[in-house]
């Protein structure tokens, strides 16, 4: 059975063409720049090892960047021989008021969705639009949306709740959501799979967003992710941890609603306090070379990872596994030497050799006799979310 998993970006679409359950890639591809007269196109078809990239392409909208990839997938050579042989498309999707697992993409999940698009403006809103254009150039594949807060919902009532009114948590759904579901399953399984049991485990998906989360036996216990996925770590972009009551102080200043959700979802995190960029690594050669909010930008970055591993670590009463994955986690040698140093007291030992070392699958960055393990899992939140669809349909 083929399974198409697509990522949907504000301004970007990626795929990945599964055989289930053999789990094997067909194809993938990604459109850049969708939206504009100047996007990018690359494809690759892993049966035979071909591929081709294209520049400055007119890519108006999402359909035309799904028409493109389905012309190739099913085009000579490419691994389908047509849509009907797609048994069903599986998204990373966000956040829907009332549906927290894995749903198929009903009007109803929908609605669902558009529901919450205040609070998940960037995600709701693109998947909202792109799986649109998916019903109507896919009509006959069943859509499933996995949603990131699918792997949340075993987190217990006395940490997801805020000490907020009751009433709130019962009438407006105010609660601890998670998210980042798809990534932290995946580092789960991978260590169920390598090592027989997750353990006590702490997840660190750093990458544009940032969060970590507590996993015991398998399951997720705990995470920095908030009700939006505004707070816990700071973000590349996005505010991360922030007193409530700064908000309401800043409009009683004169500043408009609007310029407060810019200030939080788009000129925060590793970007506000550089003033450099919202890449990481920008904002470390400009430390380096000497820019002090750059440094402090990484300071507090290194920090509040450190603050939450800390603080899940008590909650698990220990820790057996520190996991790195996502962008940073992965390519940041540098971040994990320093999460890890100001660790060592729990008796993580790091491989610095191991850390330094280029990447090559999921593997193991601390000294053979370290109390704690720490390893570096890459992501792969599209073979989670073939899985979790190829369940759900079968
Ligand atoms: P997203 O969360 O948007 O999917 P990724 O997980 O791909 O993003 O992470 C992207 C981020 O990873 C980049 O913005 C950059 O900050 C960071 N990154 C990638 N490579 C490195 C590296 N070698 N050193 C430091 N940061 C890196």
């Amino acid at each position: 059975m083929k399974i198409l998993v697509s990522n949907v970006g504000s301004t970007s679409l990626k795929f990945k063409l599964y055989d289930m359950p053999s789990e094997r890639v067909l194809c993938s591809a990604r459109v850049e720049r969708v939206g504009s007269s100047d996007a990018i196109y690359s494809w690759e078809n892993s049966l035979d090892g071909t591929g081709k990239r294209a520049s400055g392409l007119d890519i108006p909208g999402y359909t035309d960047g799904i028409r493109l990839f389905l012309a190739d997938m099913c085009g000579p050579g490419g691994p389908a021989s047509g849509m009907e042989e797609i048994a069903a498309v599986g998204f990373k999707t966000v956040l829907a008021r009332g549906f927290y697992g894995v749903h198929e993409l009903t009007d109803e999940v929908l609605e669902a969705m558009r529901e919450y698009l205040f609070v998940a403006p960037a995600h709701n809103g693109p998947y909202l639009e792109a799986i649109a254009c998916f019903k109507a150039v896919m009509p006959g594949a069943r859509l499933v949306g996995c949603f990131e807060t699918a792997f949340h919902r075993t987190i217990p009532l006395s940490r997801a709740l805020y000490g907020v009114p009751y009433e709130w948590y019962e009438k407006y759904g105010i609660k601890r959501m998670g998210y980042h579901g798809a990534s932290h399953s995946y580092v789960a399984d991978t260590l169920a799979g390598m090592f027989g049991a997750t353990g006590r485990a702490v997840s660190c998906h750093l990458g544009g967003s940032c969060s970590l989360c507590a996993i015991e036996d398998g399951r997720s216990v705990d995470t920095s992710f908030g009700f939006s996925l505004q707070t816990g770590v700071m973000h590349a972009n996005r505010t991360g941890d922030l007193d409530p009551y700064a908000v309401p102080y800043l409009m009683s200043l004169g500043l408009s609603m609007d310029e407060c959700l810019e200030g939080l979802a788009r000129r925060g995190g590793l970007l506000g306090i550089s003033g450099v960029s919202n890449d990481l690594r920008q904002v470390q050669e400009a430390a380096e070379a000497g820019n002090a909010r750059a440094k402090l930008a990484v300071d507090m970055f290194v920090n509040q990872i450190v603050r939450y591993a800390g603080a899940f670590t008590a909650e698990l009463g220990g820790l057996d596994n520190l996991v790195f994955t996502g962008g940073i986690g992965e390519n940041s040698a540098e971040v994990r030497r320093r999460v890890c140093s100001a660790l060592a007291w729990l008796g993580l030992e790091l491989d610095e050799a191991a850390n330094a070392a280029p990447n090559a699958g999921a593997r193991v960055i601390s000294a053979p006799g370290s109390r704690v393990r720490a390893l570096v899992v890459p992501a792969n939140e599209e073979l989670g979310i073939a899985r979790r669809t190829y369940e759900t349909i079968g």
